[in-house]
């Protein structure tokens, strides 16, 4: 079954300019899909319609077998919690330490800050640290985000986005910002958490030299359609 499933899903913005349009596929899990495609092409405003950041207005989005649009607002905290999400601008804390930016990942995103740290079991803090250990961090558990380099940061990202255990993994132009071995590195780590922990990875990346290393699949998107589906060796020059 496939864990993510898109189905002619169509986003209009100020209900006239279309973002995405009839915009079909589905990722089977385990799959390390990239999305590509120039800027204002709709990649961001796709991974943000599959967590429902925003709403779509044709269509259907399904995520392991759950169909996103009609659920309570409790059901989607719930899916929420099997989607990790990593950003461009890494959209982490910056005063506050690593490990409390990871555990606060448990909570879910955008929840709120209240007493950090002493709010988490044992258990919980001790994954936490395994995890942020996977991620090569040991050094700066206790540092302040703002301390951190730029590659840093963004591992700090996918530290908090796998303390929540999920299914599936949503990047956001993770290495648009980054120099290109802080870039290999990240993408390294993504392509591990894909293969190793069995988690599905979507990227979207404007840089097609990556998307063609590290994708089982790629999806090219421009002006909202999907254009280009299928295996890196296929791909062929947008026109
Ligand atoms: P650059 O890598 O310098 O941005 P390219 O000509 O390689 O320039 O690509 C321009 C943009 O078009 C890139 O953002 C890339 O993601 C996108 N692109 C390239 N090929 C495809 C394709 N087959 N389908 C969709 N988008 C593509
Ligand atoms: P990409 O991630 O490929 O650069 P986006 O999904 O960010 O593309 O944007 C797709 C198009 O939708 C762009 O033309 C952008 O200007 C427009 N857009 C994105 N967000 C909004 C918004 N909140 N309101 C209106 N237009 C938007």
């Amino acid at each position: 079954m496939a864990l993510l499933e898109l189905n002619h899903v169509t986003k209009n913005y100020n209900s006239q300019f279309c973002a995405l349009d009839n915009v079909s596929f589905s990722v089977d899990e385990g799959e390390f899909v990239s999305i590509i495609g120039p800027s204002g092409a709709g990649k961001s405003t796709l991974l943000r319609c599959i967590n429902r950041m925003v709403e779509i207005d044709k269509g259907q989005i399904s995520i392991d077998g759950v169909i996103t649009s009609s659920l309570s607002k409790k059901m989607l905290r719930k899916l929420r919690t099997k989607i990790g999400m990593i950003f461009q601008h890494y959209n982490l804390v910056d005063r506050l330490t690593v490990i409390e930016n990871v555990l606060h990942g448990r909570l879910g995103y955008k929840s709120t800050l209240a007493g950090i740290f002493g709010k988490y079991s044992q258990t919980e803090k001790a994954q936490a640290f395994r995890i942020i250990k996977i991620l090569g961090l040991e050094e700066q558990v206790y540092k302040r985000c703002d301390q951190l380099s730029g590659g840093q940061k963004q591992r700090v990202g996918i530290a908090r986005a796998l303390v929540q255990n999920p299914k599936i993994i949503l990047c956001d132009e993770p290495i648009a910002s980054l120099d290109p071995n802080s870039a290999k590195i990240i993408m390294d780590h993504l392509r591990t958490i894909c293969k190793e922990m069995g988690i599905t990875v979507i990227v979207n990346l404007h840089q097609v030299e990556a998307a063609l290393k590290y994708s089982d699949r790629i999806i090219g998107i421009n002006r909202g359609k999907v254009v280009f589906d299928g295996f890196p060796e296929n791909l062929t020059p947008l026109q």
